[in-house]
């Protein structure tokens, strides 16, 4: 596949699955822009890895995207390294279990400005070049989650269907401009976070590690198996060809049934 030489910005990219996107785009020869909150130097390795991957250029980007000034600013740094940002992968986000009762306000508000403000501020910065230049790609990552609830997730499920609902909007504002707006909604994938979880289950339920992934984790899945990172990565590189210019406005589930039910 001859791919077009193109600006990628992939929040979130230095673990699970916007790492595997990211690690994609750079297969595909894309100048790629990670992100996390971690310091730059404790990244070193890996952006030396992605850069050994392919021809494009790869650069980090530290931002909190707790954080809206920082989260403000993150694609016009970018836009200002690379000189443009093509494909944006809003895929930063993060997770709390509790009882809404017992929903700490603080990590209501850090969920949503992770998962959500930041994606408003990102598409905000990026969508005018791409429109200017007739060709974008917007990919936010959201979840099942983003479709159907689950207790305890209060904020989780609240900020993926925002997205669904801010991936639809962007949609229509961008549809004659070349720029296509979609949200891959995945179930349960296979990323070091998951990984943590299925140890931790373990041990307060007192099962086995394959029985809190069959009977725990897994139970919403019809599959009963993981999605890997790269099924998603897929996906995302797909979203980007030519043959889906007219995917827009549309989540894309690879859940192994779940919102089947
Ligand atoms: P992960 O924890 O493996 O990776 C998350 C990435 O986001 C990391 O690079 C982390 O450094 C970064 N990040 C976290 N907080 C940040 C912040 N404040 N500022 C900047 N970067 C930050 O998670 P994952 O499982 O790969 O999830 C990635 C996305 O996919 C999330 O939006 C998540 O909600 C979604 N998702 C995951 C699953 C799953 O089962 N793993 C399922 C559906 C949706």
């Amino acid at each position: 596949m001859v791919e077009s030489k193109r600006v990628a910005l992939v929040t979130g990219s230095t673990s699970g699955i916007g790492l595997a996107i990211a690690q994609k785009y750079a297969q595909m020869n894309y100048d790629v822009a990670l992100n996390s909150f971690e310091p730059a130097e404790t990244v070193t390795g890996l952006v030396a890895d992605l850069q050994a991957i392919g021809a494009g250029r790869v650069a980090y980007f530290q931002a909190d995207l707790s954080d809206a000034a920082a989260s403000r600013d993150l694609a016009g740094q970018v836009i200002g390294h690379f000189g443009r940002v093509d494909v944006l992968v809003n895929n930063a986000g993060i997770q709390k279990v509790a009882p809404i009762e017992d929903f700490a306000e603080d990590d209501w508000h850090r969920i949503v400005a992770v998962s959500l403000d930041s994606a408003f501020h990102t598409i905000r910065a990026t969508l005018p070049g791409m429109a200017q230049r007739g060709w974008g790609r917007i990919i936010n990552i959201a979840s099942a989650h983003g479709l159907r609830a689950s207790p305890f997730k209060s904020a989780y499920v609240a900020t993926k269907h925002a997205v669904v609902g801010l991936t639809k909007t962007v949609a229509l504002e961008a549809a004659e401009k070349g720029v296509t707006v979609n949200a891959i909604c995945p179930g349960y994938v296979w990323t070091p976070l998951v990984a943590k979880q299925v140890a931790d289950q373990a041990r307060v339920h007192g099962l086995s590690e394959e029985e809190v992934v069959r009977q725990v984790i897994l139970a919403p899945q019809p599959t009963k198996q993981f999605v890997q990172p790269e099924e998603i990565a897929e996906m995302a590189a797909y979203l980007c060809s030519d043959w889906a210019r007219s995917i827009t406005g549309s989540t894309i589930s690879i859940d192994g049934g779940w919102t089947a039910k």
